[in-house]
């Protein structure tokens, strides 16, 4: 079966001038697709909305509405002091959420395996009942909550390579030992929120300024490899961020194409003995327009095999 690829135009409409959570960056991502044919290997689905029923699995209801509302039909609005919205991100927020739930019940009625979700904003911030860091909707949270209502899903879990630490995920599954959150970021650094927090299921794996892939792939081993065998997730979602790339003007990791490479063949590997090989991969940062498409391009093509 063919790996899914799920996006949306609309995702494109989510913009503010001069922030570099912007529109070139999905649009360097499905550049590098078209150019390299791997979209003609997958199979291309244009998201859908997520309902706000489907939202309330995780956002209460009173903070969708003031996300809903808080959208200006001529005016950039700013949520806090990095995250704005603009005419169309709420659309675009409630794509990229949708996107993520769509491939996780596409993959758990069993007409794919993995899927990519090529989608922005980003929502590995966003905590139960606050935008954060660029994030209105926390995209890979929603699917992990849809697929937990599953019956055959009894235990998932988010394995988070961004170089930021994934506040808003831990924030929303802290309590939920069914939901294992490996997170590997860049330390101490944004977004300052969860980065001490850990316990059972929560695998926080800090990471100094200039570290590069050895020592990354040292430290995924010895901290996440145990957790994720221990769990035996039976689905695996991937918060895909690629600004740990050395050449990323947020962070300061020193990460490689062959880093990503090689993460995402472990998480493969670890899908094979767990999950039936199940995967729903999410854009999350990455702001070197370069560094993202390259990065992303070896992320995809291991999940497009
Ligand atoms: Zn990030």
């Amino acid at each position: 079966m063919k790996t899914l690829l799920i996006t949306h135009p609309d995702c494109l409409k989510h913009a503010r001038p001069r922030h570099p959570e912007r529109p070139d960056r999905l649009q360097a991502v499905i550049d590098m697709l078209e150019k390299t044919g791997l979209v003609a290997d997958m199979k291309l689905i244009q998201a859908i909305e997520i309902s706000h029923e489907q939202l309330e699995l995780i956002h209460p209801s009173d903070y969708i509405t003031h996300i809903e509302r808080a959208e200006h039909p001529d005016a950039i609005v700013q949520i806090d002091p990095d995250t704005y919205m603009s005419p169309g991100s709420t659309r675009a927020a409630k794509l990229a959420a949708g996107a993520v739930v769509g491939a996780t019940q596409t993959i758990l009625r069993g007409d794919a395996t993995k899927a990519f979700c090529a989608i922005r904003p980003p929502g590995h911030h966003a905590e139960v009942a606050e935008a954060f860091g660029f994030c209105l909707f926390n995209n890979v949270a929603l699917g992990a909550q849809e697929a937990l209502r599953h019956p055959d899903i009894e235990r998932v879990a988010i394995c988070d390579f961004d170089v930021h630490h994934c506040n808003g995920t831990v924030d929303i599954f802290k309590d939920d030992p069914r939901v294992l959150v490996c997170s590997s970021f860049q330390n101490n650094f944004y977004p300052y929120r969860y980065l001490d927090f850990s316990n059972e299921h929560i695998i926080s794996t800090p990471l100094s300024a200039g570290t590069d892939g050895t020592q990354f792939r040292d430290q995924i081993e010895s901290n996440w490899l145990p957790a994720i065998q221990r769990l035996k997730p039976d689905l695996l979602f991937v918060s895909a961020g690629f600004d740990a790339h050395k050449k990323d003007p947020l962070g300061e990791l020193n990460w490689t194409e062959d880093d990503f490479r090689w993460i995402t063949k472990l998480i493969i590997d670890l899908s094979n003995s767990y999950s039936e090989g199940r995967i729903v991969s999410t854009l999350e940062g990455g702001y070197d327009l370069e560094a993202l498409a390259s990065s992303a391009q070896v992320h995809i093509e291991e999940l497009a095999q």
